[in-house]
């Protein structure tokens, strides 16, 4: 069977203008703490993953009256947020996440950003918050990346990681959607995700927690689902796992997804599979990008209600021969066991996985011919 393209990916497909016509709409502010030359390449020596910010933000501010108005590169800082502030409150916030490549020629793109802009709206549609236009979203990401290029990095694996989102900053306690927001976008110079390297990952097949359930927030990108996660997760890393494999709430037994990446299953004869979107999995660009991908490739690739237990009978029969989980931060990342109340089974790291991985980033990193037209010029 071959892909479908979702509504998601049907928007992501709209014409955007070129960065340069997209550079003044949210206006600098000239940072007076900026680092130093000398400071800025020491962070850059040593960026972990995550915990470094670069100099400035994107920032604009959403009120009934005025709309989306107030759009800058600001200074990366504090906000202040009055306690009363809704989103402290209610959860009322979504988020995205992208990535910055410098490419060998020191050219600057992003991948699908305007899958990350068409699904940010569909998680506001989901949480009750106002439509960002797309030509606001690549202007905030262009602006600045613009302002923050240095922290762009070169070499395998890094990027400049950008984080934006939007959260209501309405000073009210009751209960509706906030006539204030705020929309930023911060930025933060990474390495590779996984410090040591290419490891097979291990998991905790999660029965009593759910990270979402039927007519939830499952498919809108919210911290509300991160903080459902959390608990189930501590608990697995107390019991030596890396991460959980949530199943769906309804009935317990099919595979939804990790807390914060989608899943595949590579079949022995070839064909890959993974859980359908069922309205409580998060629909990742990274997923859909591998999806049509191997169906450009000839591999065999469907989506379809995963039940764990068959998934279990079909690892031990080898039939199923590899796993990766993925997203925009790993990318892919294999699956070397799972183990839940009933036991362990264990999986290899295959080529599949490897073959996957190597396809996205040198599309990504400019080495491959770009002919699905994922790639915008930042810089
Ligand atoms: C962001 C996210 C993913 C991965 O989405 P990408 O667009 O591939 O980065 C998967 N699951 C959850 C719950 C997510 O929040």
């Amino acid at each position: 069977m071959t892909y479908t393209l979702t509504q998601l990916d049907e928007q992501a497909a709209a014409p955007i203008a070129p960065a340069d016509e997209l550079a003044g709409i949210f206006d600098l502010v000239p940072s007076e703490t900026a680092r130093s030359d000398a400071e800025a390449a020491a962070l850059m020596e040593n960026m972990g993953f995550g915990s470094k910010f670069s100099d400035y933000m994107a920032h604009a501010t959403w009120t009934k009256e005025q709309g989306w108005h107030d759009k800058r590169i600001e200074p990366y800082g504090m906000m202040s947020l009055d306690p009363a502030g809704s989103v402290l409150h209610y959860g009322q916030e979504i988020f995205e996440g992208l990535k910055a490549y410098r490419h060998e020629d020191g050219s600057v793109w992003t991948f699908r950003p305007t899958y990350n802009a068409a699904r940010l709206n569909y998680s506001g549609s989901r949480l009750a918050m106002p439509e960002l236009p797309f030509e606001d979203f690549m202007a905030s990401i262009v602006g600045l990346v613009r302002a923050d290029e240095r922290y762009v990095p070169t070499g395998e694996g890094t990027s400049l990681y950008l984080r934006p989102f939007i959260y209501a900053s309405e000073a009210f306690l009751g209960v509706r959607s906030a006539h204030r927001f705020e929309y930023l976008v911060i930025a933060s110079p990474s390495g590779a995700y996984f410090a040591n390297g290419f490891q097979p990952i291990n998991l905790w097949v999660e029965r009593e927690y759910h990270r979402a359930g039927p007519g939830g927030m499952g498919d809108a990108k919210t911290g509300g689902n991160y903080a459902s996660s959390l608990l189930p997760k501590v608990i697995a890393h107390d019991k030596g796992y890396d991460e959980c494999l949530f199943l769906d709430a309804a009935t317990n037994t099919n595979l939804d997804e990790l807390g914060g990446m989608n899943v595949f299953v590579v079949m022995a004869d070839g064909s890959v599979k993974t859980p359908r979107l069922t309205g409580n999995i998060l629909p990742g660009g990274t997923r859909s990008s591998i999806l049509q991908l191997l169906d450009s490739q000839g591999v065999q690739t469907s989506e379809e209600t995963i039940a764990y237990e068959e998934l279990v009978e079909g690892i031990k029969r080898g039939d199923v021969a590899e796993m990766f989980a993925c997203g925009t931060a790993a990318v892919v990342t294999s699956i070397g066991s799972l183990t839940s109340d009933d036991g362990r089974v264990e999986l290899e790291m295959g080529e599949v996985t490897k073959r996957v991985y190597k396809d996205l980033t040198d599309i990504q990193l400019g080495r491959a011919e770009d002919k699905f037209n994922w790639l915008y010029r930042v810089a």
